[in-house]
């Protein structure tokens, strides 16, 4: 499980919903310490158990006002360290946002990989580096430009959201993407979608509009979603060997204060 943003209780609804019980939940890793990623995540070691992974300089920034986070759930991963879990390899790295520490997560098995990167205010070199060599991409595509502009957030937050620590538009990820996209790409989750500056159909748009103008991809290859900020996903499964169909599914926090 990817961050813990939604309380224990919703965890365990939308995990039923898509008929994948929590005990085969086998450990939480966590992006960064911003609310709508850890919301969740003090109740759900306590009730759970699960061990969770990240970085020391994300967890100095939690424990700090989390403090009723289950002391012995607590695992410490370095950047760019491969490490396993649930028959994966799983490797952070980090990206620019305005929290303590964020990372973004590789997560491999054999030659089925996938990465997942939320909360970045833009696509560097080792983000670029991590996206091209995924099969699956769960990437940010947060904010329609006019929308953010025209919208009603104070000056202050607008200029957040749209510097290079804030999150990435659905123009950039779209451009990003459709400069980088070629046949090992499978899937494309569009993530982390604005409440208030935002619309999956807008989002979806966007990148499709990019896609139009390159010659790749084609005939519905790679498979695009946009990942709904209040229900689960559908069950994505991946080919090649990643064979426990459960592993691959994918949930976005429900809510977002820090937009
Ligand atoms: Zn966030
Ligand atoms: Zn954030």
């Amino acid at each position: 499980m990817i961050d813990a943003g939604i309380s224990t209780r919703s965890v365990i609804k939308f995990l039923k919903d898509i008929d994948v019980p929590i005990h085969t939940i086998m450990g939480i890793l966590i992006t960064h310490n911003h609310n709508d990623h850890i919301k969740g995540l003090e109740v759900l070691t306590r009730k759970t158990n699960l061990p969770a992974f990240t970085t020391r300089k994300v967890w100095n920034s939690i424990i700090s006002y989390r403090k009723d986070i289950a002391q012995d759930c607590i695992r410490e991963i370095s950047l760019h360290q491969k490490f396993h879990l649930a028959g994966f390899d799983i490797e952070a790295f980090p990206v620019n946002h305005d929290a303590p520490e964020t990372i973004g997560f590789h997560i491999s098995e054999g030659d089925t990989k996938m990465t997942f990167v939320t909360d970045l205010g833009e696509i560097s070199q080792t983000v670029a580096h991590y996206v091209k060599a995924a099969n699956l991409i769960v990437i940010e595509s947060n904010y329609d430009e006019q929308m953010l502009i025209n919208g009603r957030y104070p000056y202050y937050l607008k200029t957040r959201i749209k510097s290079n620590r804030g999150h990435l538009s659905n123009r950039q990820t779209a451009e990003f993407l459709a400069d980088i996209i070629n046949e090992s790409h499978s899937n494309i989750c569009l993530a982390h979608l604005s409440k208030n500056n935002n619309t999956p159909e807008v989002a979806l748009k966007t990148l499709r509009q990019a896609f139009s103008e390159r010659v790749f991809p084609v005939n519905g290859h790679p498979h695009i979603s946009v990942l709904n900020r209040n229900t689960p996903t559908e069950m994505i499964t991946l080919t090649g060997t990643l064979s426990n169909a459960n592993r691959s599914n994918l949930k976005e926090p429900q809510s977002c204060v820090d937009e």
